[in-house]
């Protein structure tokens, strides 16, 4: 049910009722043909494919996403991190909005949402989100893939990424949650990182003192509405003057700050213009483009460390071992480091 929920989203608003209907296997090329032409349901059923854990969808999805490869990367990027209750979603739908119909531009809205593989539900992805951008036809929205570490999902949501760049989607959302490595899962693959923060919440709760803030390019108070705009524009100033702390960033942009209302639209366009105005500096200075560069650099490492680790924790050798080592290790009758060494000898050994 959920991934039939998950597939639709983008394609039907998520009240729509489920098709049931068997619907007939496409092929390689049916699936690229189908992206290249920028339909929606066939896009929505190739990430389905990204997110399957079965080993048929992924080898087809790896070929889609091969041949989708030429036609991705021509677009803005954008990673969104706040903590829950920041506006995130609140904020994308009046992002989206203005870039759908101010500047008719189709949005890609992705998301990595650490939750979900913990409980199995997800702080993102299960309540009902984004409902009018969802319905747009301009709009592809994807939740969360709920299946897999943390790096197993980063990966499929890369993916996710490059098919929606050769549907033609010409600005991609990637949102996360403020907790933990999905921040900087989210930061290694866009080229603009935001931070969506809130007047009066507390920089605590708001990972800013956890180092949130250095990976954002642009900071934006949400909320400067009604009552609140005074405090926002003193959070704001807080905001501008931490930023400044920061060591100069290689891609010479100095970090920014702005308040915004997501329920008013305000100041949504600033936040697009200032989107731009970053990619402009860094496509013009060569930063962009490195940028992404060693990005792809990384995830080969990171997809290495994947398989190998794998292959490792599934060696049987190595798993025979594994248990009466760790005991070895916790009862004092050897060292880690001993322990690790003799795994891997085993592992090398018996390959
Ligand atoms: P998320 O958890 O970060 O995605 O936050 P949501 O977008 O779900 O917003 C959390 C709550 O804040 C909701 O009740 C929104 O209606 C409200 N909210 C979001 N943006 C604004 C805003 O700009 N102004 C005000 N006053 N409320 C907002």
């Amino acid at each position: 049910m959920k991934s039939a929920m998950r597939e639709i989203a983008g394609c039907e608003t998520p009240q729509a009722p489920r098709v049931t209907q068997k619907r007939k296997p496409l092929s390689r090329e049916e699936y690229v043909a189908g992206i290249l032409r920028g339909d929606r349901l066939v896009l929505a059923r190739a990430v389905t494919l990204i997110e399957s854990a079965r080993e048929a969808d992924r080898a087809l999805a790896e070929q889609i996403v091969e041949d989708c490869l030429p036609h991705s990367g021509n677009s803005i990027r954008v990673g969104i991190t706040g903590v829950p209750g920041a506006g995130k979603s609140s904020l994308i739908e009046a992002l989206g909005g203005y870039l759908i119909s101010g500047q008719k531009q189709r949005v890609a809205v992705l998301a990595i949402d650490p939750s979900s593989q913990i409980s199995g539900g997800s702080i993102l992805g299960d309540k009902t989100r984004m409902t009018t951008l969802a319905a747009s036809e301009m709009a592809f929205v994807r939740p969360s893939p709920s299946r897999g570490m943390a790096g197993g999902v980063a990966q499929r949501t890369r993916e996710a990424m490059l098919l929606c760049e050769a549907a033609g989607y010409r600005n991609i959302l990637v949102e996360t949650i403020g907790v933990g490595q999905s921040e900087t899962a989210v930061h290694e693959m866009v080229d603009i990182f935001l931070l969506i923060t809130l007047a009066g919440a507390g920089d605590e709760l708001q990972g800013i003192k956890r180092g949130v803030m250095e990976l954002a390019d642009l900071v934006a108070v949400n909320k400067a509405d009604g009552a609140n705009v005074a405090a926002a524009e003193r959070a704001r100033a807080e905001a501008e003057n931490a930023l400044h702390f920061f060591p100069a960033a290689e891609s010479r942009w100095t970090p920014r700050s702005l308040t915004c209302s997501a329920l008013t639209g305000a100041s949504i366009r600033e936040l697009w213009e200032c989107v731009l105005e970053y990619v402009a500096l860094t496509q013009a200075n060569g930063w962009f483009r490195k940028a992404r560069r060693e990005q792809q650099r990384r995830w080969i490492d990171e997809m290495i460390d994947q398989a190998l680790r794998q292959r490792f924790d599934a060696h049987p050798g190595v798993r025979s071992r594994v248990e009466a080592l760790e005991r070895d290790v916790a009862e004092g009758r050897t060292t880690s480091f001993r322990a690790a060494r003799m795994l891997l000898d085993v592992y090398i050994r018996e390959s």
